[in-house]
């Protein structure tokens, strides 16, 4: 929960849910919001599918997706896991011996839904997998692949559809004694998505995992998830997300990071206040920044960094940001720390020099939070 009585404008209660562990990392309750994202690999090219894991956690992934569609890629997670620094999830669709070699072969979490993977007795025998190797599992309702009798019943795919079946799987594995479970209805349209976990979120206390589905490209899906994501996690809904993106691993983590970052839900790395420029700009404000953000990625200490073009905006943003620069005349501009006014410094050997205070100031903030602990 981020409270901030002084501000109550800014306030988001979340919706009081039952925690669950994924792996070490855990998914509900008072827990932060985790970040996941999916490999898009081939599962059974183990260094290139370890690689992207990596990378992805590097980026800030509190957990990772990877697909086991055969049973090459059930022997192949068993060294991904074993490689991984974060939980792996194992994405299954209806092979239920895919889940029982999963959970066999170390993963964190299935994604599964029980009501597509045959019989009793193979329902059975999958959570018996996932209860003996401590992995928890995801039930994933799409609103593309509901079932026969829902869309029958419904017509087509609606928000009260896929509450329905959400329902219906958290009941067999409820019958089962099997609690360790969170729950996603993911659609591609955002007005579904959203009225679908607000109905589901009414309906169980299951930690929530939240994903428009098939959003789109970098721009595209990043405008139509920070919608959708953020109207739901505003509204305290939501306990991990996925951003979906035609992109790579890495930017779905980093959209993701910053629509929890917007919301002051949770924090990592530098936030850049930066001013879109104009004539009045005492220097290249975009070049700069673009370059700035390269620099300040290896950054992970939550701080902030104002880099305005000019003084109409500069000095009032600088106020409430840990390192600043503004654009003044002549070649160079003022650089503010914790607020204030420090010293001049020329346009060339900005770049560096605010790099230089940024990492800094990391270090301070790293170590006055080691000694808080
Ligand atoms: S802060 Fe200055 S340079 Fe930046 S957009 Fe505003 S007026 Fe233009």
């Amino acid at each position: 929960m981020s409270l901030n009585h002084v501000r109550p404008w800014r306030d988001i209660y979340r919706r009081k849910s039952r925690q669950i562990m994924v792996g070490n990392v855990p998914v509900g309750g008072d827990a932060p919001i985790a970040v996941q994202t999916m490999t898009n690999t081939l599962t059974t090219e183990v260094a290139a599918t370890v690689a992207q894991v990596q990378a992805a956690a590097e980026a800030g992934a509190d957990i990772v997706r990877v697909s086991v569609p055969d049973e090459a890629s059930s022997k192949a997670l068993k060294e991904i896991v074993r490689e991984s620094p974060v939980p792996i999830v194992a994405d299954i669709h209806f092979h239920y011996r895919r889940g029982i070699e999963a959970a066999e072969a170390g993963a964190a979490c299935l994604r599964i839904n029980p009501g597509n993977i045959g019989d009793e007795k193979r329902v059975k025998e999958v959570i018996k997998a996932a209860r003996d190797h401590n992995c928890s599992i995801r039930i994933g309702v799409n609103a593309g692949s509901l079932e026969k009798h829902l869309l029958e019943k419904y017509g087509e795919p609606c928000p009260e559809a896929m509450v329905e079946s959400g329902l219906e799987h958290i009941r067999i594995l409820q019958d089962n004694d099997f609690h360790e479970f969170k729950i996603s209805v993911k659609a591609s349209d955002v007005f579904l998505s959203a009225a679908a976990y607000q109905g589901i979120a009414e309906a169980t206390d299951a930690p929530i995992h939240l994903g428009i589905t098939e959003a789109g490209g970098l721009v595209s899906g990043t405008i139509k998830s920070a919608i959708g994501l953020g109207n739901l996690l505003w509204m305290g809904i939501g306990d991990t997300i996925r951003v979906s993106l035609s992109a790579d691993p890495v930017e779905e983590v980093k959209v993701g990071f910053e629509i929890l970052k917007s919301l002051g839900l949770r924090h990592r790395g530098v936030n850049i206040i930066s001013c879109p420029s104009c004539a009045r700009q005492g220097f290249d404000v975009i070049k700069t920044v673009e370059t700035l953000e390269h620099r300040l990625e290896h950054i992970k200490t939550p701080m902030s960094l104002s880099i305005i073009g000019c003084v109409v905006n500069g000095p009032g943003e600088a106020l409430m940001t840990d390192v600043g620069f503004t654009g003044g005349g002549a070649g160079s501009g003022m650089v503010y720390l914790a607020g204030k006014a420090s010293h001049k410094m020329s346009n060339e050997q900005m770049i560096d020099h605010i790099v230089e205070q940024v990492e800094k100031k990391a270090a301070e903030l790293d170590a006055a939070a080691e000694a808080a602990e």
